[in-house]
């Protein structure tokens, strides 16, 4: 049953877990006059994000679950939570009713238009595209307005004070969120791709699917859906989907599946309902991002938006922090800033994208996930000049990857991009795309990957004086 906060007049609420989305769901659920009690299993001290309450509503408990969580009258679930913690099941168990955040925070938004990305890669530059085209489409109107949340950074909770009927809201949806949905019912949706992903959390890829299908499980035939052609997972999941299909495809699909866009002379064109559109991509490295780029394109231009819209989001977009994201060029050396890239999967994608001559010097290192670093090598023999290493990683780098490339150990950021700007020839490219998670050095990958933005800042700054 969908929540719907009038059934729980003069209750406590629940909220599981204290981090971003939990913190946005305790403050929504008291904002509209609910006793909310957030319980959390980590110390205080241990979160990323001390959060403060000052709201009368709400109270809040440190270092474990105390039973009295199951006193409430039902729970909210943050994402990360683990689908069989102990608490959970309890509840459940209890039949105590718990609900995920988004559609907690979905049950508050008037009525507004729907828009929700998911897939295994791809999902937040996906969502920046479709929101850039709404916000456009808006400007383009002269009305309402356009938001973007969900597992992007933004929770939806935090969101739904402000949006109002008629808005455009864009979510971007993890799997995670996925699994605890019951009642999301986009107006408009993508599965970008789904390749195995977060098994250990689903127990098993049957289950990753089943989450993945809730993205458009409750459309009916007025919603749309688009999906990757070239993607045997995605077409599967298609013959489900109870909206309008949508494919999109890179390269020459498979036949049988008539496509809604695909690459033409350099241009993304657009076909649906007989109207054809052939618009210039965003300026972004690789195949995968005019992937994203026509699934937004699909998203919304099945929805009416109008194609002006798509063309100038499309010329303004910028690349989203820390994928494979431009930050300068000193001395002739282009740096680019894919701290993103924590496992062998994205980095494999950015050499893909970026490794069209033998040019690049690439730093790679951090903690490693222990996944092999061989599918690296062809794309190393084919583009890098200098593997620069850091962090804990760097001999297993160096074992697996012996004779590729040549190896410059250099245990820190700085004095890779040192030993790189001393040697390396104009026209080059330094790509930071690790590989690996972060935790070694630095907080997550968005530290590492500002840092390493402010050390080539500065860098170019003595440059340019
Ligand atoms: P997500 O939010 O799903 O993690 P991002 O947009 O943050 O996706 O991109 C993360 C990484 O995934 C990128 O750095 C790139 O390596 C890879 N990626 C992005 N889009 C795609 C795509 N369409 N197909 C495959 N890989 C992709």
């Amino acid at each position: 049953m969908a929540f719907d906060i009038r059934n729980y007049g003069g209750k406590t609420a629940c909220v599981l877990g204290c981090g971003k989305s939990g913190v946005e769901s305790a403050r929504l659920l008291a904002a509209r006059g609910m006793r909310v009690l957030v319980s959390e299993e980590k110390k205080r001290a241990e979160l990323k994000y001390a959060p403060e309450f000052s709201h009368p509503l709400i109270e809040a408990e440190f270092g474990g679950h105390t039973d009295r969580i199951f006193s409430c009258a039902f729970a909210v679930k943050s994402p990360g939570l683990f689908p069989q913690a102990a608490a959970l099941r309890k509840l459940r168990a209890s039949k105590i009713p718990v609900f995920s955040e988004m559609e907690v925070a979905l049950s508050f938004l008037p009525e507004c238009e729907i828009f929700a990305v998911t897939g295994t890669n791809g999902k937040t530059t996906a969502t920046a595209l479709v929101d850039g085209i709404l916000r456009e489409e808006v400007r383009l109107r002269g009305c309402g307005a356009a938001y973007a949340g969900g597992n992007i950074g933004v929770p939806l909770s935090a969101l739904a004070g402000k949006v109002k009927r008629g808005d455009f809201v864009t979510l971007e949806v993890s799997s995670y969120q996925l699994e605890d949905s019951a009642f999301l019912r986009p107006d408009s949706a993508c599965v970008l791709n789904v390749t195995p992903d977060h098994l250990d959390h689903h127990g098993g890829m049957e289950n990753y699917l089943a989450a993945k299908r809730k993205i458009f499980a409750q459309q009916d035939s007025g919603g749309i859906c688009a999906f990757n052609a070239l993607d045997e997972n995605c077409v599967k999941l298609s013959r489900d989907c109870p909206s309008k299909p949508l494919f999109f495809a890179s390269a020459k699909a498979p036949g049988g599946i008539a496509l809604n866009a695909w690459l033409d002379g350099g241009k993304l064109v657009f076909e649906i309902d007989g109207a054809r559109h052939s618009i210039t991509p965003p300026n972004l490295p690789g195949l995968h991002n005019m992937e994203n780029a026509m699934a937004a394109g699909l998203m919304t231009l099945g929805r009416g938006v109008s194609a002006g819209a798509v063309l100038s989001a499309f010329a303004a977009f910028k690349s989203v922090e820390h994928r494979l994201e431009d930050c300068g060029t000193i001395n002739g050396v282009r740096c680019i800033n894919d701290s993103k890239a924590t496992n062998v999967d994205s980095t494999l994608v950015a050499l893909k994208a970026l490794g069209a001559q033998k040019n690049i010097w690439l730093i790679l290192g951090g903690l490693g996930k222990g996944a092999p670093y061989a599918p690296l090598k062809p794309y190393i023999e084919k583009s890098v000049k200098t593997i620069l290493t850091i962090g804990a990683e760097a001999p297993k780098i160096e074992a697996e990857l012996a004779g590729a490339a040549q190896f410059i150990p250099c245990g820190t950021l700085d004095k890779a991009l040192a030993e790189c700007l001393a040697s390396a020839k104009a026209g080059d490219i330094l790509l930071f795309s690790p590989a690996c998670a972060s935790f070694d050095q630095f907080t997550d990958f968005e530290h590492r990957g500002r840092y390493f933005k402010e050390i080539a800042a500065r860098k170019l700054q003595k440059t340019t004086i």
